[in-house]
């Protein structure tokens, strides 16, 4: 595109694109505050030499361009012939014509239909804003895309893509959603104190919204250069994980999720297990940025499933898996604590209802060396009964998560950078790369539960269940019994059942410990996608 320049000359190029969103924040603000009858802002015209404004003008009601601005800009010729009431505008190529008093352009032989007819005033023509996309564009054979919301014309092979962002507090997760039209290659970097998604393109058209959690995300705005999204973050900030979603028609949607450092959710203790005078690590350092691994299990996630709202299975007599899995999970956090040390957390020790990827986050955030997540089984069958085991299944999760499973470093989407020696793993591949540790502890489950408890004919089972998916160490999932069984309902129910459910887990997790809890995953390829 040489046809657009500047009157003293090429623009330096991109010296001038700076803040382009921050200007349109401020253009869009201006004219909220417009009052009636004066003119709006200008256009923004963006090339690949650089901005330049384009100022419009309001006409019965219609917004409009000064045609001999126009030609400045775009290299045209524009004659005037009052005898035949004609107005013509030529490109180097192309003629279009427009007559006075009508909404029609004809544009190289094709009639195009504007809203409005041209208006003069004084000497000047004004045409509507449609004119650039509708007659101007196919005369010059170049793009001319009008965005109006973001009072933009993109001109030619301009990368611009249209970003827009929303923040949602979500409990101890902020996610921060970016929509991209179209989708544009990207990358994700932590710096100290803040993330930056930087895109392939040449400036980006974006609307960001104000963050509602100034304490995980003080701000979210354009930064220098203009190709990148600064994610400025709060003192509360632990840990983020970003996905990428492809979206409809061509849009992209990346998906970040910003994890509070948080004190452990179990800070109310159990009424049958009083807290142990056993220190907990103070939670002023982000535990994510521990980077020297530790002998044994220091840190045991348990996750009692459902609760709140969220019921689980009921037994026929009206126990809830919710509170069966509660029950357990405090019996079992009080004998991790007595018998092997360490710390134990729970992922609720209450009534409440917690999100899947919330439960995972909590492991993750707290660097957990092991997930456990309870449950109770039901069938329609009233005669299934026994015990389950489940690690994840990543059939499910395609050829990259399994990819990833096989150690392939090329397929580990890590990000990495910044000043934070710090690995982020794609959430949804992160159990990916514990998939064989966690086989190994679904097998030693399995075979501590068999000795005290009756187990299903399949007792180990892999299954895409949503909770072990982003969870970043070993993780298993135990059915501990059919709650849909009458007479297992009431062991569910009663303490010798759960102890021995207990016994079994603690078992399973020191044999765990003494073969494979001293290992660490190898650490991820640099590959920064
Ligand atoms: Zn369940």
């Amino acid at each position: 595109m040489r046809r657009f320049r500047a009157p003293g000359g090429i623009l330096p190029v991109f010296a001038t694109v700076a803040t382009v969103a921050s200007l349109m924040t401020a253009v869009l603000a201006a004219i909220a505050a417009q009052p009636a009858g004066q003119a709006p802002a200008a256009y923004t015209v963006l090339t690949r030499d650089g901005r330049r404004t384009l100022a419009t003008r309001v006409f019965s009601g219609q917004e409009m361009f000064a045609l001999d601005e126009l030609a400045k800009m775009f290299d045209l010729a524009i004659r005037e012939d009052a005898v035949v009431g004609a107005l013509t505008v030529t490109t180097k190529t192309q003629t279009i014509a427009l007559t006075p008093g009508q909404a029609l352009a004809s544009a190289g032989g094709r009639v195009v239909s504007l809203p409005a007819p041209p208006v003069k005033e004084g000497q000047r023509w004004f045409v509507p804003i449609d004119f650039v996309p509708r007659a101007l564009a196919p005369a010059l054979g170049t793009r001319l895309d009008l965005r109006r919301p973001s009072r933009l014309i993109v001109v030619g092979d301009v990368r611009a893509p249209r970003i827009t962002a929303r923040v949602e507090p979500q409990n101890a997760l902020t996610r921060v959603t970016l929509e991209v039209t179209p989708a544009t290659p990207h990358t994700i970097t932590q710096e100290t104190s803040r993330l930056l998604v930087r895109f392939d393109a040449d400036v980006l058209d974006a609307t960001l919204p104000a963050s509602p959690v100034p304490d995980v995300l003080q701000a979210l705005r354009v930064a220098d250069p203009p190709i990148v999204i600064a994610l400025d973050l709060g003192p509360r900030f632990a840990s983020f994980r970003a996905s990428d979603v492809p979206g409809e028609r061509g849009a992209g949607r990346i998906v970040i999720d910003l994890i509070a450092q948080t004190t452990e959710p179990a800070a109310p203790a159990a009424p049958t297990a009083p807290a142990p005078s056993t220190p907990t690590p103070a939670p002023a350092e982000p535990p994510l940025l521990e980077t020297t691994p530790t002998a044994g299990l220091r840190i045991v996630v348990i996750d009692a499933g459902h609760g709140g709202d969220e019921l689980g299975a009921r037994g026929a007599q009206g126990t809830l898996e919710k509170d069966v899995t509660l029950a357990v999970a405090r019996r079992l956090k009080a004998a991790i604590e007595a018998r092997m040390g360490g710390r134990v957390i729970l992922t609720r020790d209450g009534d409440q209802t917690v999100g899947l990827d919330e439960r995972a986050a909590v492991a993750n955030n707290n660097q957990a060396d092991v997930f456990i997540s309870l449950h109770a089984n039901a069938s329609v069958r009233t005669s299934a009964a026994g015990a389950e085991v489940f690690y994840l299944s990543l059939e499910d999760y395609g050829a990259q998560a399994q990819r990833a499973a096989q150690g392939d470093g090329e397929a580990l989407p890590v990000f990495g950078g910044g000043t934070r020696d710090i690995e982020v793993i794609l959430w949804e591949m992160a159990q990916a790369r514990h998939i064989e540790d966690s086989a190994i502890l679904a097998r030693l489950v399995e075979g501590s539960l068999r000795d005290r408890v009756a187990m299903s004919p399949r007792a180990i089972q892999q299954a895409p269940f949503r909770v072990l998916v982003g969870a970043n160490m070993p993780a298993v999932l135990v059915e501990m019994g059919f709650i849909s069984n009458p007479e297992q309902e009431k062991q569910l129910a009663s303490e010798s059942f759960q102890t021995s459910i207990v016994q079994a887990l603690v078992e399973s997790l020191l044999r765990f410990r003494d073969t494979h809890g001293t290992q660490t995953p190898p650490p991820a390829a640099g590959a920064r996608r």
